[in-house]
């Protein structure tokens, strides 16, 4: 099958940082147990692997962060790349929990752009997922704060400040992000945009904008947690007009309809390890549609094989 490689695809220098900072942590200078508040990345083959090592991912979607660290009594504490807000630090601290900050630099300059217009007294509109850890840690800076994720959002708010600055959690479509900055501009003239979309996001949403016209069908493997995944799945359709679906793995793939395509393309999510997407290249770069040796699905990988580091002392 031709399969077209997309790049830039895959991991970003922040979640390259999260997990070389947990995986060369010194073990002989550490509180234990260590726990990781929320998933280190949203790809569960990834937190198969940590937990494997003796880390405890600690993953609730009903429950915040803040809620999360109730869980916890003694030991290390590990935030995650997408940032947590002040009260989580401050609880941790309280706690006496050891802390290790794994935050995307990108994030931090994010929740630096919201306090700095805090400061001179602005509310802030905050484009991102509800559910999503990187907008609870914006959403926790302060109640000037609001999360919209659409554009029919817009309509849902009430703000008097004539001073409104809109900005945006960094992993989102930059295709959303301009449609609904434009429109928060005939609702609020007086409106600043300052746009957040980090430059991985953006430049893997770019790539898989611009889709050769041979290409049947964009597979995009990633988490289904995953927001910069899902977008790269929905920027794909809207913007290179072509099928588009998310992946977990090999074993995701429906024989039946990738047999009606003659030519694929290929991107992964910033989370999503190289290996996973390596297998996936790999099958169907092999794959023919009159030989069934080369239609199985199973994956060779392990949590073993996928992180080969030293498990934390018992
Ligand atoms: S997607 Fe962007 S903001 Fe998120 S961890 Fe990667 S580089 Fe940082």
């Amino acid at each position: 099958m031709k399969t077209i490689k997309i790049t830039p695809r895959g991991y970003c220098h922040g979640v390259v940082n999260a997990i070389n900072t947990i995986t060369n942590l010194d073990h002989l200078s550490m509180k234990f147990p260590v726990y990781i508040l929320g998933m280190v990345i949203h790809n569960k083959q990834m937190v198969n692997s940590l937990e494997n090592l003796g880390y405890i991912t600690l993953h609730d979607p009903t429950k915040t962060r803040l809620e999360l660290l109730d869980l916890i009594d003694s030991g290390t504490v590990i935030f995650t790349a997408h940032g947590v807000s002040p009260d989580v630090y401050k609880k941790a601290k309280l706690k006496g929990l050891e802390i290790i900050d794994t935050t995307c630099d990108d994030v931090f300059k994010s929740q630096d752009v919201i306090k700095n217009y805090l400061e001179k007294e602005y509310d802030v509109i905050y484009i991102g997922k509800h559910s999503h850890p990187e907008s609870e840690a914006a959403k926790g800076i302060s109640d000037k704060i609001h999360i919209i994720e659409n554009i029919n959002n817009l309509e849902t708010l009430n703000i008097e400040n004539k001073k409104i600055v809109i900005t945006n959690q960094t992993t989102m479509s930059i295709y959303d992000v301009f449609n609904i900055s434009e429109k928060a501009k005939l609702v609020y003239p007086n409106i600043e945009f300052i746009n957040e979309i980090c430059d991985a996001t953006r430049i893997r949403q770019e790539a898989i904008s611009n889709i050769p016209s041979e290409v049947d069908h964009v597979y995009v493997v990633g988490d289904k947690l995953s927001n910069n995944s899902r977008k790269l799945v929905q920027v794909a359709s809207e913007q290179s007009n072509v099928s588009s679906s998310l992946i977990e793995s090999i074993t995701d793939i429906d024989i039946k309809e990738l047999s009606n395509y003659s030519c694929v393309a290929v991107s992964s999510g910033a989370s999503t390890p190289t290996k996973v997407t390596s297998e996936v290249i790999k099958f169907l770069e092999l794959f023919d549609k009159n030989d069934k040796s080369t239609h199985d699905i199973t994956s060779k990988l392990t949590i073993k094989n996928l992180l080969t580091k030293k498990a934390l002392p018992k």
